[in-house]
């Protein structure tokens, strides 16, 4: 983190940040390409093809600068989809969804290249659309190897009655004409080792049918970029499957892409004592880092230390009504001021892709930074885009 903190003051020498209008996320386009070329590595030492999961981080501004180092994007909805077609051209578009849509289903065939099934009766029902097309797509099969180890469980796509992926049990071996690949999705923000004991389990359960396909996809949740990650022992999975089984291997990494390489800058609006100290910030946990909630967590502040660490401690809340809008308990070396900015760290994935403006909250801007054009700001919200999505 420490790194990323002397990378802001890089940006800082630039602009003035009490300038800034807040909330803004500001994604910095050298953390981006660093992460890239880590990626890219990878594909060059194992041949493996590695796209962008674009639920993560559908910046799409960016999307240029990542097909140069990437091989595609791979896409949650149809929606998902054809952002990656039209923003990352020419380059691969894959699908999967726990269920198509009809009404959706032949303008999918349209613009992806590989499309995953989550059951055999999904494949069965739109196989007959994609042969009529006569477009050449790859298809492919969600598997559920039945063993994961995240924690929480919201996040596991193996805990006990998932709807994700298809089970030992339920895979149909007769059914497999037509089928290219097999898919699964099992980790969550985890280092190799974990990717290692899956694809023990993968192999020794699915090994047969890995035989008959092309290729086969790691899923995400590989935090390849992060310090310390082991990609060794990436490297080693891949070329383990790629070697026994003579097929390509996908990965689709969403948070590792933009890891680190996004800040949200935020204003202090007022002080509230209540037993403790309170900050209001104009932001939001609920609207603009839903996953502070929803995981939680508790994310890094520049400067900021834990409760305690420092001599000012504050709880920071955000300024919709929602009691439980809290983002947590930090110290400062000095006291906040009204009008203080407080840049919050890793704020790229998973925000601006599940923002809400409830309560009537705007959205934070969003500004990109780079070398050659210093901090643009590249969009901002107004009152119409509230407004468009009520009637
Ligand atoms: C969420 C998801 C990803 C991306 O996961 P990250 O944790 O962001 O790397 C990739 N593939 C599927 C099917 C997913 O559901």
């Amino acid at each position: 983190m420490d790194k990323n903190i002397q990378n802001f003051r890089a940006i800082d020498l630039n602009i003035d940040i009490s300038k800034l209008p807040t909330p803004i996320y500001i994604v910095d386009e050298r953390l981006i390409e660093k992460n890239l070329r880590v990626l890219k590595e990878v594909m060059d030492r194992t041949g493996c093809r590695i796209l962008l999961a674009q639920k993560a981080f559908s910046m799409f501004s960016l999307y240029s600068l990542i097909g140069r180092y990437l091989s595609g994007t791979a896409a949650s909805s149809l929606f998902e989809a054809r952002l990656g077609f039209e923003e990352m051209k020419g380059k691969e578009v894959h699908i999967y969804s726990p269920a198509y849509r009809e009404e959706e289903f032949d303008e999918i065939v349209r613009i992806c290249d590989f499309i995953i099934f989550n059951s055999f009766s999904q494949w069965n029902k739109y196989k007959h659309r994609i042969k009529a097309s006569g477009k050449r797509i790859e298809c492919g099969l969600r598997i559920n190897p039945e063993y994961s180890e995240i924690e929480t469980e919201i996040y596991n796509p193996c805990s006990k009655g998932s709807r994700l992926g298809i089970t030992p049990e339920n895979f149909r071996e007769d059914d497999l004409e037509g089928i290219d690949g097999l898919h699964f999705h099992t980790m969550c923000e985890q280092n190799s080792d974990v990717l290692k004991r899956t694809i023990e389990v993968v192999d020794r359960k699915f090994g047969k049918y890995i035989k008959r396909m092309k290729w086969i996809n790691f899923g995400g949740g590989h935090h390849i970029t992060r310090p310390g990650y082991d990609m060794d022992t990436l490297i080693e999975c891949i070329m383990y499957i790629k070697n026994k089984y003579d097929v390509e291997v996908y990965l689709e990494p969403g948070e590792a892409i933009a890891l680190n390489a996004g800040y949200l800058a935020a204003r202090v609006l007022d002080f509230v004592k209540n037993n403790i100290d309170i900050a209001i910030l104009d932001t939001s946990a609920a609207c603009h880092m839903p996953d502070v909630i929803e995981m939680p967590y508790r994310p890094k502040i520049v400067g900021a230390g834990e409760p305690g660490q420092y001599p000012y401690t504050y709880r920071l809340g955000g300024l919709t009504c929602l009691a439980g809008d809290v983002i947590g308990d930090y110290s400062f070396k000095e006291p906040l001021k009204e009008g203080d900015i407080l840049i919050f760290t890793d704020m790229a994935i998973y925000t601006m892709v599940k923002n809400n403006t409830f309560n009537g909250v705007n959205l934070p801007a969003i500004a990109v930074y780079n070398e050659k054009d210093g901090l643009k700001i590249i969009k901002k919200f107004e009152y119409e885009d509230f407004k468009e999505r009520l009637s």
